[in-house]
């Protein structure tokens, strides 16, 4: 292992369950997904020596697939970040240039994909942490439908915008994981049987039959907004993409979705909101960290939280002035009218169009360092990924060339349950 990188918080093996499709087949997990027996850390301090009774839904399909789990991968703290920086145990480094960030928050997982020392890994997306460090590390990564992926065991960050998703080396492998952890579970309440949602159109054999290549007669959306203020030499990359799309007989449109720039700032409310009100169960009383505390239960429970780090504690304070009383309208509920609005734009868009093009990150990897003095920047780097959340549509993230020898991702968009459709279009431009 290229211990260097620092991909994995810990290195533990949970073997498969014999032959299934999956059978020799290397998972790296996410270390906000449950395994039973191995610690699972959601990259904190706050649960660094917590060990779960129970797995993930995803990581029991996964091993009864056949597949063996090789570890659990470092991502920002809870999940909050864009550089895998906001660890707890260190930064995770970009195996394309090691002065750079692998993208967050689930960084570990593409580097350990990128440098080979896991076939496939899981993520989770609640506004582009599988997408983005997948863009950054140069491999495939899908952010599922909401509802397709059970949530079961995943720590929770902001409930009504994540999905877990798979990481690979190519479309096709990703799509096969996929197929492994999609479906409905009686443990998420929130999941669908795709196959009985009208249009959705599950390919015989599952998603990874759909990686064919065959684009000829798809029409591609291409939406204005989400290439403004893109770095150039990202925008130059992704066109270059598209164009190979052309080529192979899809047609491109230019497209306008105007609700997307109020994207980033609605997501922060939302995601923040939802944030402080889960995180509020590390009090010290269940599990994890308890600081040493002669005091009260509610200074107890304050003192405790000395175990998150300042960007978790950022957005607890965020999202707890968002939902307090008197602000709730002026902030959250704001937000709420954008994500509708978000939502019917993406709606009217698919009407059109079949898939939806642009660059995944509208900025190359950045250094080491740069993220964590300027968290803004950091949120704004999210414009092209938090809108698909917002719209709880299936997106991936493949890689469409490189820009100055560093990796750039086009994202590719589709409608509800159209999971089969970005697989195909995404196919097209390995
Ligand atoms: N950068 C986003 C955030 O910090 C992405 C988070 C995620 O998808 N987990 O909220």
């Amino acid at each position: 292992m290229a211990a260097d990188l620092n991909a994995f918080i810990t290195e533990e093996t949970i073997e498969g369950d014999g032959e299934g499709p999956l059978a020799d087949t290397t998972v790296a997990v996410k270390d906000n997904i449950s395994t039973a027996g191995v610690r699972t850390t959601c990259g904190s301090e706050m649960l660094a020596d917590y060990v779960p009774p129970y797995s993930a839904t995803v990581v029991e399909r996964l091993t009864d697939a056949g597949a063996t789990v090789v570890g659990k991968t470092n991502m920002d703290e809870f999940g909050m970040g864009t550089t895998t920086e906001t660890s707890a145990f260190g930064p995770t480094r970009n195996p394309a240039d090691p002065e750079r960030v692998p993208g967050g928050s689930s960084g570990g997982s593409a580097a350990a994909v990128a440098a080979g020392e896991a076939d496939v890994a899981l993520g989770s997306d609640t506004g582009g942490s599988v997408r983005c460090p997948a863009a950054f590390c140069g491999v495939v990564g899908i952010k599922p439908t909401y509802g397709l992926v059970s949530r079961y065991g995943l720590v929770a960050y902001a409930n009504s915008l994540e999905q877990i998703g798979p990481i690979a080396g190519t479309v096709e492998e990703a799509a096969e994981a996929l197929s492994v952890i999609a479906g409905p579970d009686p443990n998420d309440g929130t999941t669908r049987d795709p196959a009985a949602v009208e249009g959705a159109g599950v390919p015989q054999g599952g998603y990874a039959a759909a990686a064919d290549g065959d684009v000829d007669g798809l029409t591609v959306g291409v939406p204005t907004e989400l290439f403004e203020g893109a770095d150039e030499r990202v925008v130059e990359t992704v066109e270059d993409a598209i164009a190979c799309l052309e080529d192979r007989g899809a047609e491109t449109v230019e497209i306008s979705l105007p609700s997307v720039e109020h994207a980033v700032q609605a997501y922060y409310v939302i995601a923040t909101g939802e944030a402080s009100s889960n995180l509020a169960r590390f009090d010290g009383v269940r599990y994890g960290h308890r600081a040493d505390s002669d005091g009260n239960w509610n200074e107890s429970f304050a003192e405790t939280r000395e175990a998150f780090g300042a960007e978790v504690k950022r957005r607890i304070l965020l999202g707890t002035y968002a939902l307090s009383a008197g602000y709730h309208d002026k902030y959250y509920e704001k937000a709420q009218d954008a994500r509708e609005w978000v939502r019917r734009d993406f709606e009217d868009a698919f009407d059109d169009v079949d898939v939806i093009a642009s660059p995944t990150m509208p900025v190359l990897p950045f250094e080491l360092g740069e993220g964590l003095e300027d968290p803004l920047r950091m949120y704004l780097a999210d414009a092209n990924t938090t809108p698909v959340n917002l719209a709880n549509l299936p997106a991936i993230s493949v890689p469409a060339g490189e820009a100055d020898g560093l990796p750039v991702g086009l994202q590719l968009v589709g409608p509800k349950f159209g999971e089969a459709t970005v697989i195909r279009a995404a196919s097209a431009v390995e």
